[in-house]
């Protein structure tokens, strides 16, 4: 397969077909040796303002600039990617819960304090991102469920106010209490 076929031409990162085979893979690895597996999902917020007031452009240095982020901010082993228009994924492959939030509040911080250059000599622009993470075994049972469970608390952190992580584990011991 050629990498053009599985990568976002603007960021660089896997595209969602590829996104979907590593899942079905890093699954398949995690169950037969029994390792977890975590799941990262991440959605900019207000993005739709950015593209209103400063234009596409301006949104496309936006996503290049999370791109960025993930692609740092990853081990050699996990696997980012562009999920959507603004939404992300991190693969985890051995990685629990606990290093899942780890990440994901580096990359929220990380995203915070970065300035994205204005187009057409635009003043600087700061964004913010919502994430949430879950984990095999610990809050999903297979793949599916891991996107499912990633995306109810990316869901859960914006309810509770945008930038910010949320992970899937603390959403259901809250909803057993
Ligand atoms: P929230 O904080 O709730 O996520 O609000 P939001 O405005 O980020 O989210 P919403 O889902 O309402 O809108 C997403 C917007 O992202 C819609 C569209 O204007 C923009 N968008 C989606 N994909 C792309 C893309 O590939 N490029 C650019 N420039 N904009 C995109
Ligand atoms: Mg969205
Ligand atoms: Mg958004």
């Amino acid at each position: 397969v050629s990498e053009q076929a599985v990568t976002d031409e603007l960021t660089g990162l896997s595209n969602p077909r590829r996104f979907r085979e590593l899942m079905a893979k890093e699954h398949e690895r995690a169950h037969r040796f029994g390792h977890d597996l975590s799941l990262i999902m991440l959605d900019i917020d207000d993005f739709k303002q950015v593209n209103d007031e400063h234009g596409h452009l301006q949104g496309d240095e936006v996503l290049r600039m999370v791109g960025r982020v993930l692609d740092e901010e990853s081990r050699g082993i996990d696997e980012p990617a562009r999920y959507g228009g603004e939404e992300f994924a991190v693969a985890l492959p051995e990685t629990d819960l606990e290093g899942a939030v780890e990440l994901a509040e580096r990359i929220r911080s990380r995203i915070e304090s970065e300035r994205v250059p204005g187009v057409d000599g635009g003043a600087p622009l700061h964004v913010t991102a919502s994430l949430g993470s879950a984990s095999m075994p610990a809050s999903a049972a297979n793949a599916q469920d891991l996107v499912a469970s990633a995306d109810a608390a990316l869901y859960e952190a914006k309810r509770a106010g945008k930038n910010r992580v949320v992970t899937a584990s603390a959403r259901s011991q809250a909803g057993q209490s």
